[in-house]
């Protein structure tokens, strides 16, 4: 500014003095002067006007300077900004809001009417009303909108207006920015999606910072512990700890430090009135782009229903279990004790046929038959009920080799093998760990209605093998016997059920059910597969490891 009077000064003087009358009368001298005063003037013009010059130049590369911090800013902070001159209509709009809208400064003319277009079709109306009122109401503006770029895809952005008037106090001109808030819009969008489903979540969600001050707390978790956000927030999560747990806290954050979580840990946490619920808790690390842990986060799960269904489940399971023994045990004392009075009894018709037989008509001599009869299929079923209560698991497991075992009970079956013509072939077996008494029985049932079911005419032949199939050994015991109809593939297993009248085949219908607890009870299962006429297998699987 002092540069401007000063020129002025000059450049005055300068008029005033080349305005002077030099065509009147003087001496040289004396108009010499005024010229000398003019050069001087002039001289001190240019000097003035160089470093006005250098100056301007100065500030004109001051300002350079300053336009491209100001595009580097806008670039930075996806600003752009825009001007509109209403007397000319011109839009000018900086390098920023090109790129935001995806257009070429060569081939896009910003006037208002191709801005327009380039908002996204369902939200042209709406910003062209905004401008509209601006304009006419005179009146700075801001809002939000969509537009839609050559390249097909969307940008949010947020747009920002000044108006400036003239001096009349009509429109001169309007400015502006438009910020591109996509990501930050998307960002938004995600957290609002997350905090959604952290809100509607069925679990407690809460969060902490790494020294245990509670910093967020959902609906859940209001629900199952019963304080509201507003009592916990910055709280110390131990509020919610029953205090023989209070200790739990530093071996999860030794954890949390170590960068591990913990996954569904059951555990017990103390609610509003002081009551104790058990709950499932997963505990994460909360971590920074860095991956420095910020925080932790809880879920935790109501899982007293579970844990009082867990429990009661085993009582039933204790309970029935004591039952089941106390069944078997009276059913084991209730046939041996019925085993004497039936010796008693056998004795005695022994003596009485001895003596009578014969002796009295020959309805006496029937009677006799079936009495006997029936007192030797009592024995059995006695003998039988007596095998199936047996119960061994009180007493340790050992390693059995079926190879020896299933030998031992060929020899102890010798005399039915023989006397049925039947042949038995046994296949190199496992070792396996067990009972041996128990797979003894097993296979001398299995071995035994192999034989018994024979077809008739056919010389009964018996298959004894068994395959690894990974965690199992599965043992087959092959006939050729007459079959079994698929719909009793089950049936046969129950206790007291059998396919044949007592006249065609012995037996008491107990053998298969004591064969199956067996195996039961050792982790097993037993199944049959037989075709009528051609023969049965029936299989049985072991568990390699014993785990009962
Ligand atoms: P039991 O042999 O004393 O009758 P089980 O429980 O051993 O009793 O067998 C039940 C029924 O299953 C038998 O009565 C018989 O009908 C059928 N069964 C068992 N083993 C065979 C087999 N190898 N072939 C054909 N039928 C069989």
């Amino acid at each position: 500014m002092d540069e401007d009077i000063r020129l002025q000064q000059i450049f005055d003087q300068i008029i005033r003095l080349a305005n002077a009358d030099f065509q009147t009368q003087g001496t040289l001298s004396e108009k010499g002067d005024d010229l000398d005063s003019i050069i001087v003037g002039l001289n001190l013009l240019g000097e003035e006007l160089e470093s006005y010059t250098l100056k301007l130049r100065d500030s004109q590369e001051e300002l350079r300077n300053t336009l491209a911090q100001l595009t580097e800013a806008q670039h930075l902070a996806h600003i752009g900004s825009w001007e509109w001159d209403i007397a000319t209509n011109t839009v000018n709009w900086t390098e920023e809001l090109y790129r935001i809208y995806g257009r070429r400064r060569e081939d896009f003319e910003s006037n208002f009417e191709n801005f327009l277009a380039c908002i996204h079709a369902d939200d042209q109306d709406y910003v062209n009303a905004i401008i509209q009122n601006a304009y006419q109401k005179k009146e700075a503006f801001s809002f939000s909108h969509r537009i839609s770029r050559p390249d097909g895809t969307e940008k949010i952005v947020d747009c920002k207006a000044d108006i400036y008037l003239n001096r009349d106090g009509t429109l001169k001109r309007m400015t502006g920015t438009a910020q591109d808030v996509t990501d930050l819009r998307k960002a938004e969008e995600k957290i609002i999606r997350l905090a959604a489903i952290v809100e509607s979540s069925r679990d407690a969600i809460i969060s902490k910072t790494i020294g245990g001050s509670i910093t967020s707390w959902n609906k859940q978790a209001e629900l199952l512990f019963g304080y509201n956000e507003e009592e916990v927030l910055g709280k110390h999560i131990s509020v919610l700890f029953p205090l023989d747990r209070l200790d739990e806290e530093e071996e999860i954050l030794r954890q949390i430090n170590q960068g591990m979580g913990l996954i569904n840990y059951e555990t017990e946490r103390m609610k509003k009135d002081g009551s104790v619920i058990d709950v499932a808790v997963t505990i994460s690390p909360v971590k920074d782009p860095s991956g420095k842990i910020i925080g932790i986060s809880n879920i935790l799960r109501d899982i007293t229903d579970k844990k009082q269904a867990q429990e009661r489940l085993i009582a039933y399971t204790q309970a029935l279990e004591q039952k089941n023994k106390e069944t078997e045990q009276f059913a084991y004392i209730a046939s041996h004790d019925l085993q004497e009075p039936l010796r008693t009894i056998t004795n005695y018709i022994g003596l009485f046929e001895t003596d009578y037989k014969g002796k009295l008509d020959a309805s006496a001599d029937m009677y006799l038959k079936f009495i006997t009869g029936a007192s030797n299929r009592m024995k059995m079923l006695i003998t039988d009920i007596l095998e199936y209560t047996r119960i061994e698991n009180d007493k340790s497991p050992v390693e059995v080799d079926c190879n020896v075992l299933v030998d031992e009970v060929i020899n102890d079956m010798q005399l039915t093998i023989t006397e049925n013509n039947a042949t038995v072939q046994v296949s190199s077996l496992p070792v396996i760990t067990g009972y041996a008494s128990s797979f003894k029985s097993l296979f001398q049932n299995l071995i035994s209605n192999a034989i018994k079911f024979k077809k008739t005419d056919v010389q009964p032949i018996v298959n004894i093998s068994a395959r690894d199939d990974g965690k199992d050994w599965v043992f087959e015991v092959r006939d050729n016997g007459i079959g079994i109809e698929k719909q009793y593939f089950d049936k046969i297993f129950m206790i007291f059920q059998r396919l044949h009248a007592r006249t065609e085949y012995q037996g008491s219908g107990i053998g298969l059910a004591h064969c199956k607890k067996i195996v039961d009870l050792r982790g097993g299962k037993i199944w049959v597969e037989s075709e009528v006429g051609t023969g049965s297998s029936f299989y049985f699987s072991v568990p390699k490891k014993y785990v009962l």
